[in-house]
């Protein structure tokens, strides 16, 4: 736990993943991530590689739809755990306040010492009103974890649930409650990928920001253009379309020359 912070010089080929291992180890260490949000940010990694640690186009219609679905929400909730505190607590704020949804922190690990920590990030970015913190007093249904406990005002009421990095089986019971889940994964196989209304297959960091950028852009449009837009995405294609982009990538990797020339 003594290990001093990395220090990482800006001129290293793979900077931009390693400031991003170095907020969760700060995170970790500071006392709100879980070790288990290391090991999935390890497998997320692992997606990222293979879609080529981009935006694809698949994600970005993905992003559309989700900031469509978020405002035509009569109230939507973001979902907040370790890791989505770690990477893009400003972006949270930022999308709370554009698409008018509330900010709810909900853990598999629950501990009331992470919740605190994690709120407490959120106000440093500005948050007004964080739920899920003496209020989770509601449980939704066919959950064993410490996840199923809610706010009444926030999750349980929500119509439309943001949950970066959520589990399946929580995205799950979210759907059969009939909540529109929203969700980003860089797995486009991980169950909760497939039991979400709306998979954004993208790094959280990347997908937050224009997430962000897509709920002001529509922010003033006519709602039933909204509505088309809702209405016209797949998640099951989108979802293919994902595979899709891996295998094709794969496929032009496998016949070209990987070994680095020095
Ligand atoms: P599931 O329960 O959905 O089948 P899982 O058990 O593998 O999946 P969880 O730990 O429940 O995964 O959730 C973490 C998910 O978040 C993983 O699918 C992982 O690929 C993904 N992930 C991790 N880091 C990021 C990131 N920075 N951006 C987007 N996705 C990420
Ligand atoms: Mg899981």
């Amino acid at each position: 736990m003594s290990e001093p912070p990395l220090h990482i010089p800006k001129s290293h080929p793979r900077y931009e993943s390693l400031m991003i291992r170095e907020k969760l180890i700060r995170g970790f260490r500071e006392g709100y991530v879980a070790v288990a949000g290391l090991i999935a940010h390890g497998r997320g990694e692992c997606f990222d590689y293979l879609i080529g640690e981009r935006t694809i186009e698949p994600a970005e219609r993905a992003i559309e739809a989700a900031a469509a679905a978020l405002l035509l929400a009569k109230h939507p909730v973001i979902s907040v755990n370790g890791n989505v505190a770690a990477l893009v607590p400003e972006d949270v704020v930022r999308l709370a306040e554009a698409s008018g949804a509330l900010i709810e922190v909900n853990l598999f690990y629950r501990t009331e010492e992470r919740v605190r920590k994690i709120a407490d990030v959120l106000r440093r970015c500005g948050a007004k009103t964080v739920l899920g913190v003496d209020d989770a007093t509601a449980t939704i249904p066919e959950l064993e974890s410490e996840r199923r406990r809610v706010s009444p005002r926030g999750i349980l009421v929500a119509d439309v649930v943001l949950v970066p990095l959520e589990d399946g089986d929580r995205t799950e019971a979210l759907r059969k409650l009939g909540k529109t889940v929203i969700a980003v994964d860089l797995n486009p196989l991980s169950r909760t990928a497939r039991a979400a209304s709306i998979t954004i297959v993208d790094n959280v960091v990347r997908a937050m920001p224009k997430l962000v950028n897509a709920v002001e852009r529509l922010k003033g449009k006519p709602v039933e253009a909204l509505k088309q837009l809702l209405e016209g995405f797949d998640n099951n294609s989108n979802l293919q379309e994902c595979v899709k982009h891996v295998l094709r990538r794969l496929d032009e990797l496998a016949r070209s020359k990987l070994t680095l020339s020095f």
